[in-house]
């Protein structure tokens, strides 16, 4: 099957290109990009016209617990701590396996429709959560997320998880990553564990990190020493890592971090809705620390729409710096998109429009009046990009949503009683 698609302006984020977009028709064969050129001459099944529409990667999202869909926005007026054991824990506890089927599927729709193709997904429940990512056929690093200490319920979650590994090789749309939850809800020992398992797979380990200045302190207290020098002694450094948040690293941490294979997603509308604080990215920028962006769960960050996070990274370094000159949208876009791809080391599939790439690809009409006209085109698309904006969502070379609409054998509406119902039954 060949597909083309016609005179779209695109951004590739293919930094061996002269230009950060440009007019092109973009070949694709089965799941895979076959040729980037200004006319496709060559033999074809189907063609799209995208004239004056815009065309990029899919956006990654590098942090999100796809299952909390049913606790969005839930966060006003708590701390993270708080938050966790009084809003949170208590009904994940309840949660089954068919409940989390449901909210997971909620979360793959709106990544769809808001031009997400691939998420890092941490949480439980995986054998439902697994139905429903493979139901709507999006990119998935997924896992299993792991909490607890050296009680043989912990140890069962490590081989749950292995076994999920091992059942479902060969699936095109599906990596996976060792997902202790962060160093205060994981003892030293069940964190060793963890590390093992990540080197018998060589599998990342992605983890939620010093996302507040109360976690730094309670792992100073726990290891006596900083998280970098932490992360260091439990031998973590020396595998791909993912750190969630790293909302408070020392200018001594990002220097050891800097010397490893360390990426940071950040998370800026839950670090701004738990008060958190800002993270320091233009200063993990000079230190070339690779950093990715997240939404977090729903609860925290309110929705899985990369454009709306998006549109707040650079503002808010511009704001703590109070200049305008330290961060730019092409900076914010290469989170959400090739930078996101090399932290889950899909860089060579995914993240940008090259040849070879698998057709990961999104397409915005950005006509409409209310953001008119479009003159700065990158800053246009980080800035005022809303989720109607998305026409067209393509994975793998499979259009999911094409002008706006769901192509999946998925009822909205049927979809959105289930979920009422379990909140009527949990919340
Ligand atoms: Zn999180």
């Amino acid at each position: 099957m060949i597909r083309v698609l016609r005179n779209g302006t695109v951004i590739t984020m293919d930094e061996k290109r002269k230009q950060k977009y440009e007019k092109l028709d973009i070949v694709i064969e089965d799941t895979t990009i076959k040729e980037l050129t200004t006319h496709y001459e060559g033999p074809f099944d189907q063609e799209i016209d995208e004239t004056g529409k815009i065309i990029l990667p899919g956006l990654v999202n590098s942090h999100t617990h796809l299952g909390m869909s049913i606790f969005r926005a839930t966060n006003d007026n708590y701390n993270l701590q708080d938050w966790l054991n009084k809003k949170i824990w208590p009904i994940e506890n309840q949660m089954t396996d068919e409940d989390i089927y449901y909210t997971t599927l909620l979360s793959c729709i709106e990544m769809i429709q808001t031009g997400t193709t691939t998420s890092n997904d941490m949480y439980f429940g995986i054998n439902g959560s697994l139905k429903a990512i493979k139901e709507t056929k999006v990119r998935s690093v997924f896992s299993r997320c792991l909490m607890g200490n050296i009680e043989k319920e912990s140890f069962d979650k490590i081989e749950e998880f292995k076994d999920l590994v091992e059942k479902n090789q060969g699936n095109e749309l599906l990596t996976f990553t060792v997902t202790p939850h962060s160093m205060y809800t994981c003892s030293k020992e069940y964190l060793k564990e963890c590390k093992k398992i990540a080197d018998e797979f060589h599998l990342p380990i992605h983890m939620h990190y010093c996302e507040n200045q109360a976690e730094v302190e309670g792992i100073r207290k726990d290891y006596g020493k900083s998280p970098a020098e932490a992360l260091q002694e439990l031998g973590f450094l020396e595998n791909k890592l993912i750190l969630a948040h790293g909302t408070w690293i020392s200018e001594e941490e990002q220097d050891l971090l800097a010397q490893y294979d360390v990426s940071i997603a950040t998370n800026p509308v839950s670090n701004l809705n738990l008060g958190c604080g800002i993270a320091d990215l233009v200063s993990y920028q000079k230190k070339e620390i690779n950093i990715c962006l997240g939404t977090d769960g729903q609860g925290s960050g309110n929705n899985l729409n990369l454009f709306y996070h998006m549109s707040l990274v650079d503002q808010l370094q511009k704001a703590k710096y109070q200049n305008p000159t330290v961060m730019g949208s092409y900076d914010v876009l290469k989170m959400a998109t090739i930078q996101g791809a090399k932290a889950l080391g899909l860089e060579d599939k995914i993240g940008s429009i090259e040849v070879g790439k698998k057709a990961d690809i999104i397409v915005l009409d950005l006509t409409n009046t209310e953001i008119y006209p479009t003159v700065d085109l990158i800053t246009q698309v980080v800035h005022n990009t809303e989720s109607n904006n998305v026409d067209t969502t393509i994975i793998n070379g499979n259009i999911l949503m094409q002008n706006h609409q769901l192509l999946l054998p998925i009822e909205e509406e049927k979809l959105k009683k289930q979920i009422d119902k379990i909140i009527e039954r949990l919340m």
